[in-house]
């Protein structure tokens, strides 16, 4: 199996190069040139397995230029000690045939870890394939959630080196504390004065950047990204659909073959686009629902054909959804596109021209074939944390929770009553003030443990330890920089 780019089908390379590079050279996203399909007979006979043998046969379809031994040992190496739930991505029934699929049990009560526990490893294999024993650097820019689990997956790897960049008024005091308090002898930590998108684009200008290339270079250094444009950071979240549909198999609420929903809350668009990869496979899917917050840029794109992000910023209670360019959904445009990475790169020019793109009728019918979407704001997001509490005593975090405000808009409006998958995304602990909200509860203090204190007593529901012990952790990365500035940061964290 090969991979092209987004923006240069001309190109074709392994899976390791696309790992082990991150993005094109021109720019452009990695993706398969043809997608694996799988038979009923495969979707079967994962439903006896476990998630690390399910994760195994899945991704030996795309990594096909990794030994089986390989993929052996990172699988286990990710998901055999950091989770702390023995089924790694557990499928809960909420009501009927609702279900929340929990990808929160890694090591920072986000989902993020499914892929960020495996990165690292699939990184480290692809180095040793292509890399030349050179050091890998990995630049993140985080709304919060991906930094931290970037941080616990390189932590002390040899051969790695990694540095954060976070919105410093962007992201929740717990986030920010997990971040600022990361051990680790390679690790880095960094404020921008500025939102998640401006965090992004100065690492993307960073890591395009010829001259800082080069200086790398000269230190036998070579950049790599552990953000979601990494084909590395997809692969993994395929896994968790597969595994959900042999859950709902096993728990008798389908049969193989069986169509089902998911809803994802979405930002950047990688976790619902590797909801498509699945159905692309041959998963039976109905529809993938797009849960968006206030920044409902993706709403408005699925609905109309125009993505327009010229427009208001809201920092809202669903922080890691706060974005308003989706650098995945260049991925789902080109496989959409019949002419290819030429169609590709010219809307995404335009986007970065102008602000904007609209996508022809005939690509929008393609669209909305699969896709469903719908936002939801804070309030209600606030609202249907108590009411889901209250009606089927689950405790949502806020991104979960625009999800299931979401569905259910879906449902009331189209009827629709296919079984249904809402996928959760973070520990309701990691958001203690909205969910405290949401709950019509008050712990009489902003103190964050305080807070985890009161969710705990109001709900029964246990606090993750991971986050209970960060309680008088003292910060070791305190640095807030204005965004021109990222770079001189870069190369003196590096010290080069
Ligand atoms: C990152 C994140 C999302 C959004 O996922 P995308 O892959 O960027 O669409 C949603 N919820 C939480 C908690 C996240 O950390």
């Amino acid at each position: 199996m090969n991979y092209t780019s987004t923006r240069n089908d001309s190109l074709s390379v392994s899976s390791a190069y696309a790992i082990a590079n991150g993005i094109s050279e021109e720019g452009g996203l990695f993706v398969p040139t043809d997608i694996p399909e799988v038979s009923a007979e495969f979707i079967e006979s994962l439903v006896p397995l476990t998630y690390i043998e399910r994760a195994r046969k899945v991704l030996s379809l795309y990594l096909t230029d990794f030994t089986a031994e390989e993929i052996d040992a990172d699988t286990f190496g990710a998901y055999s000690t950091g989770f702390t739930h023995e089924k790694v991505a557990p499928l809960v029934n909420l009501h009927g045939n609702t279900n929340i699929l929990e990808l929160w049990h890694g090591p920072t009560c986000a989902f993020k870890d499914m892929a960020l526990q495996l990165l690292p490893y699939l990184l480290t294999s692809s180095a040793k394939k292509t890399a030349d024993g050179k050091e890998i650097v990995i630049l993140v820019a985080t709304s919060g959630d991906t930094g931290k689990a970037a941080l616990e997956g390189f932590k002390d790897v040899d051969g790695t080196r990694i540095l954060v960049f976070y919105p410093s008024d962007g992201v929740s005091a717990m986030q920010k504390l997990q971040m600022t308090t990361q051990q680790g002898k390679n690790v880095g930590v960094c404020a921008i004065k500025g939102n998640f998108d401006d965090a992004q684009t100065g690492v993307k200008t960073i890591f395009t950047d010829p001259a800082v290339k080069a200086k790398l270079l000269s230190e036998n250094m070579a950049f790599s990204s552990a953000n979601s444009i990494n084909w590395g950071r997809l692969v993994p979240q395929i896994v968790y659909y597969f595994s959900a549909y042999a859950d709902m198999i096993a728990s008798g609420q389908i049969k193989n073959g069986d169509k089902i929903n998911f809803t994802v809350p979405t930002g950047n668009f990688g976790n619902i686009l590797a909801a498509y990869y699945a159905m692309k496979m041959g998963l039976p899917v109905n529809k993938l629902i797009c849960a968006s917050n206030e920044n409902n840029v993706l709403t408005e794109f699925i609905n109309t054909g125009r993505y327009n992000r010229v427009r208001q910023f809201h920092t809202t209670v669903s922080p890691s959804m706060d974005i308003l360019v989706s650098s995945n959904l260049e991925r789902l445009i080109f496989h959409l596109s019949d002419k290819g990475s030429a169609e590709t790169a010219e809307l995404f020019g335009k986007l970065k021209e102008d602000g904007e793109y609209t996508v022809s009728a005939d690509m929008l019918g393609k669209i909305q074939s699969v896709f469903s979407a719908g936002c939801c704001n804070d309030c209600e997001t606030k609202k249907t944390i108590g009411e889901t509490f209250s009606a089927h005593n689950y405790l949502l975090d806020p991104h979960t929770a625009v999800a299931v405000k979401v569905y259910n808009s879906y449902k009331e409006s189209t009827g629709d009553t296919t079984p249904t998958v809402i996928v959760s995304t973070a520990s309701p602990y990691k958001f203690t003030p909205a969910v405290l909200e949401g709950l019509g509860k008050s712990a009489g203090s902003s103190d964050e443990f305080d807070m985890i204190d009161a969710v705990v007593s109001h709900t029964g529901v246990p606090a993750p330890k991971k986050l209970t012990e960060l309680k008088g952790a003292t910060p070791r990365f305190t640095q807030t920089v204005e965004k021109t500035e990222m770079e001189a940061v870069v190369l003196s964290m590096l010290g080069i």
